[in-house]
């Protein structure tokens, strides 16, 4: 790892697709930091490896995503509040020559979400990843669910997860039309409708939804998903993962820079690329 420039990185199994290095590359240049930010795909054996690369110099930071945001955390000196609620962490930075782990998850799912609007309402999340579990985070925190629960194929990966948190009541999808009936918020926390699968959902075809509810996506390729497009046809409200991946990405760059994201500059640059 020798770059001429101080770099973030990205770790991850399958990061060479990623437009994260769009996001900081521009944010980098607008605002003339001589920084660059690189994918960097490492398998699991070479985690410990990878971390010990990090030396808040030459490489300034990282990004942690599927599969090792949890495998990273034994080689971490301290975590962040956040990192620690939700047992995972996609943001490495060096503060006094520790390496601390963060969870910018939590920020950029709330940033586009009316917290008033959900305030004490019943929600449910898909998924039982690290993205579920921040969002599972974010909604008992900040939004003080009347209910809050957590749809897993597997319904014991959902359970395991709740009783982690500490919250959340863990369910499969055999009665998913009554559990989405009476949510106000539904989120969806898997990868269904992200290329290779954006012509999958992760709800039965017949779904219902209403118009007083709103469907939120994670998913941000394409914006507007299968799932997204069904939900505004039955007249739900929505709201898609690229807002949030902007503010995740937002967080993390405020973390290594202390500089404020240009995010408008950001969002020209990924109107070319996300459609
Ligand atoms: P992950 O750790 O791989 O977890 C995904 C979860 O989805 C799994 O726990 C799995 O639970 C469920 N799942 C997988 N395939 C499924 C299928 N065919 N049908 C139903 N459920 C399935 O991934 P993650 O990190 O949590 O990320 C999940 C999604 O959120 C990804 O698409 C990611 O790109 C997106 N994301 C977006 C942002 C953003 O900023 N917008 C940030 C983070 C993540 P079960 O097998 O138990 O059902």
């Amino acid at each position: 790892m020798l770059y001429p420039t101080p770099v973030c990185l990205l770790f991850g199994d399958r990061v060479e697709h990623s437009i994260s290095p769009l996001i900081h590359n521009t944010a980098f240049k607008c605002l003339g930091l001589s920084f660059s930010y690189v994918a960097y795909p490492i398998q699991a054996e070479d985690v410990g490896k990878a971390i010990t690369k990090i030396d808040g110099k030459s490489i300034l930071g990282a990004n942690v995503t599927i599969p090792h945001k949890m495998a990273v955390i034994p080689y971490l000196d301290s975590l962040s509040a956040e990192a620690k609620a939700v047992g995972a962490v996609n943001t490495i930075h060096v503060q006094d020559g520790k390496k601390v782990g963060h969870n910018t998850d939590i920020e950029g799912f709330l940033a586009p979400l009316d917290q008033t609007t959900f305030l004490d309402k019943n929600i449910v999340v898909l998924g039982a990843g690290g993205a579920a579990r921040a969002v599972m985070v974010a909604v008992h925190t900040k939004l003080r669910p009347k209910s809050l629960t957590l749809v897993s194929r597997r319904v014991e990966k959902a359970r395991a997860a709740c009783d982690t948190l500490g919250f959340g009541e863990a369910a499969d999808y055999s009665d998913i039309q009554q559990l989405v009936s009476s949510a106000d918020l539904i989120v969806n926390a898997t990868p269904l409708g992200m290329p290779p699968l954006q012509d999958e959902m992760p709800f039965p075809l017949n779904i219902q939804f209403q118009s007083h509810q709103t469907v939120y996506d994670l998913v941000y390729k394409p914006k507007k998903t299968r799932l997204l497009l069904l939900a505004e046809q039955q007249g739900a409200s929505t709201i898609g993962g690229l807002p949030m991946l902007i503010a995740q990405a937002a967080a993390a760059f405020k973390i290594w820079t202390g500089k404020t994201m240009p995010v408008g500059d950001v969002e020209a640059a990924l109107n070319n690329v996300i459609l």
